[in-house]
């Protein structure tokens, strides 16, 4: 049974493995469907701190095969999202029964194995059941639509005020479709003619080039006022600096990302401003949240273009994506069941 294995910087293998239940609260998974995220790319090419050996792979799908006599909420051929965090168990919040306000979350891939495999072997309430109107590939995107929720609750805004949001690829698509669900007006900002147009596709009014015309763009859509708070995503290839120049005074920026960044923000900048940064980048607890979201249409992800591999060798497949220097616009998958 197929187990990628990350034994070093870029150095994945393939060791078939078998695993099986030993406690009645455990579970065991046949994987069905993995994404390939910025977080794996990261890890690849080594930009974690890792204890190898590492299985790779954090947004995963799959169905329940055998259970054991303690698990509740699931049996076998029930349909699971695996959750790519967990509590530490070790930090004072856990310590004193507070596992939700873990200090040191812990995530898949990188502090212990993630999904890239034919079977796992976990405790019952590391995977969230999945409603049968909640699609597979809207499953994979639960990682990403959460930490979208978790930057609205951290802003804290009202209904019609404005965010920024500085790159729209997948990520900053989905935190700009949250953000309206919640009724705060995005602001997309991006250089990429397709992010652009599916961010319209996906029903975000206001869709901006980082060009010269930015500023008037973005003064006829805020009446001169500016954001109320923005949002940086890493990927988006734009200076960082941007963000603290298109919120006004006293609000906040927030950045988001799972894949490298080397960008600076300049102390001078947020001074003048007395701004507020804060980074986010994972959703600890927020899954059944994100499954309700999803039963009631909050998040539309039908219109990011994907890829659906049914034959692949991993190993290869993150040579490719960290050889290429401009990231491809499709979502990877790898189909692990025919
Ligand atoms: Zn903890």
């Amino acid at each position: 049974m197929d187990s990628w294995i990350l034994k070093g910087v870029k150095h994945l293998v393939n060791e078939p493995t078998s695993v099986n239940i030993t406690s009645s609260t455990q579970v065991k998974i046949k994987v069905t469907h993995l994404m390939l995220t910025d977080f794996d790319d990261v890890l690849y090419n080594g930009g974690f701190d890792v204890v190898y050996p590492k299985i790779p792979g954090r947004a995963a799908v799959g169905i329940v095969m055998e259970t054991g006599d303690n698990c509740y909420g699931l049996e076998k051929g029930t349909r699971v999202y695996f959750e790519p965090t967990r509590a530490c168990g070790e930090c004072l919040e856990c310590k004193s029964g507070r596992p939700k306000e873990c200090t040191t979350v812990e995530s898949a891939g990188k502090d212990f194995d993630g999904f890239m495999r034919d079977f796992v072997v976990c405790e019952y309430n590391e995977v969230a059941p999945l409603p049968d109107s909640v699609s597979d590939f809207q499953a994979l995107c639960i990682e990403t639509i959460a930490i979208a929720e978790n930057i609205y609750d951290k802003l804290n805004l009202s209904a019609g005020q404005r965010v920024a949001i500085i790159g729209a690829d997948f990520s900053g698509n989905i935190i700009a479709q949250v953000l309206q669900y919640h009724k705060i007006t995005p602001i997309i900002i991006d250089n990429n003619a397709y992010n652009l147009e599916n961010a319209k596709r996906c029903g975000i009014y206001y869709a901006f080039a980082g060009d010269d015309d930015l500023e008037n763009n973005l003064n006829s859509a805020t009446s001169g006022n500016l954001c109320d708070a923005a949002v940086y995503c890493a990927t988006s290839r734009l200076p960082l600096s941007l963000a603290t120049r298109l919120v006004s005074n006293g609000k906040t920026v927030v950045i988001s990302c799972q894949s490298e960044i080397n960008a600076t923000l300049s102390a001078r900048d947020v001074l003048n401003k007395n701004l507020r940064v804060l980074g986010v980048s994972q959703a600890y607890d927020y899954t059944d949240t994100v499954i309700n979201m999803l039963v009631h249409n909050a998040v539309d992800v039908d219109h990011f273009a994907k890829e659906i591999l049914t034959e692949y060798n991993p190993a290869a497949l993150f040579a490719e994506r960290s050889a290429t220097a401009v990231k491809k616009s499709k979502m990877t998958i790898l189909k692990m069941v025919l």
